[in-house]
C-alpha cells in the first residue's frame, strides 16, 4: 500500500511544490490548509490531490484532521509541517496578538501535528517528518523577532524530537529555505525585495521545487540515517 503523506499549508506556495513531489515518490498525499477555499479547489482540481482545512495551530484541529486523513487514506507515515505566516513589525510596533499568532501557527503547528502522528509512527516502525524553518530562523531579520523566533524553534524542536525518534524508525529533520518566489515574499515591497536578491550569491529567487527536492530527499524510505540535521537552500545566502 502507498504511504499517506500530510503535508501542511500544501495547496500552494512551496507547500503545493511538496505535495507534487511526494506525489511523484508514489505516496498518497493530502493536502492541508487554513482557508484559502478557492486556492485549494484550483489545487485539487489541477492535481487530483485531495485538500483538507484546518487550523494547524488549533490543537484539537489537528488530532482531528489527522484521525479524518488516516479514515480515508491509511496510516500517515509522512508529515511535513509547511504552514506558516509572517505577521511583520518592529518590537516597538508589534502587538501580542502578532507574536502570538505567529508562534501558535509556525512553531504550535509543528507540535500539534507530531503529537497527531507520533504514536501511529512508532507503533509501525517508521515515520518521516520534516519541518520548514527558514534561513530567518538561522540568522534573525529586522522586523521578524516572531517569525525569526517561531522558525529558530523548530530548529531545536527538530534536534530534539529526533532524538526520541530514533530507535523507533522515525526521522525528524528541518529545511531551511532562503528566499523562494511564492506569495509569501510577493508580499514584500518591491525595494526591499531588490535589496534582498543583492545578496542572494546565486543571484536570484528560489524556486518552490527546489525546496521540495530536499523534502522528497528526507522523507526517502532509504534517508532512515539521516535525522536531526537542518538542510539550508538559499542559494549561498548563509552557510550555517
Ligand atoms: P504561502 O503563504 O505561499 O502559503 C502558505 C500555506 O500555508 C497556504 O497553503 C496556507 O493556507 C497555509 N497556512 C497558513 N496558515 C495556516 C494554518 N494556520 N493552518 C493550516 N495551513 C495554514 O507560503 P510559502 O509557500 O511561501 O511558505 C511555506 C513555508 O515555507 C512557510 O512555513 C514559510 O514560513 C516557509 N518559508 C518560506 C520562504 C519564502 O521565501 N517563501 C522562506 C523561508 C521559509 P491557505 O491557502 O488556506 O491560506
Amino acid at each position: 500500500m502507498a504511504r499517506a503523506a500530510i503535508v501542511t499549508g500544501g495547496t500552494r506556495g512551496i507547500g503545493e511544490a511538496i505535495s507534487l513531489a511526494l506525489r511523484d515518490m508514489g505516496m498518497t498525499v493530502a493536502a492541508n490548509y487554513a482557508g484559502n477555499d478557492d486556492k485549494a479547489a484550483a489545487f485539487t482540481a489541477r492535481t487530483g490531490i485531495k485538500a483538507y482545512k484546518w487550523d494547524v495551530g488549533d490543537h484539537q484541529a489537528c488530532l482531528d484532521g489527522v484521525a479524518r486523513v488516516e479514515a480515508e487514506l491509511g496510516p500517515v507515515d509522512v508529515v511535513v509541517n509547511n504552514a506558516g505566516i509572517t505577521r511583520d513589525g518592529t518590537l516597538m510596533k508589534m502587538s501580542y496578538d502578532q507574536w502570538d499568532e505567529v508562534i501558535r501557527v509556525n512553531l504550535g503547528g509543528c507540535f500539534n501535528m507530531a503529537k497527531a502522528v507520533f504514536a501511529g509512527m512508532k507503533s509501525r516502525g517508521f515515520g518521516r517528518i520534516v519541518n520548514i524553518g527558514s534561513i530567518n530562523g538561522q540568522a534573525g531579520q529586522y522586523g521578524q523577532v516572531n517569525y525569526a523566533s517561531a522558525k529558530s524553534g523548530i530548529h531545536g524542536f527538530t534536534k530534539a524530537l529526533a532524538q526520541e525518534g530514533a530507535r523507533f524508525g522515525i526521522t525528524v529533520n528541518a529545511i531551511a529555505p532562503g528566499y523562494i518566489d511564492t506569495d509569501m515574499v510577493a508580499a514584500v515591497p518591491g525595494e526591499v525585495l531588490e535589496k534582498i536578491v543583492a545578496k542572494i550569491p546565486a543571484g536570484r529567487l528560489g524556486q518552490a521545487q527546489e525546496i521540495a527536492r530536499g523534502v522528497a530527499f528526507l522523507c526517502a524510505d532509504d534517508a532512515g540515517f539521516v535525522t536531526g540535521s537542518t538542510l539550508s537552500i538559499n542559494g549561498g545566502q548563509h552557510m550555517y
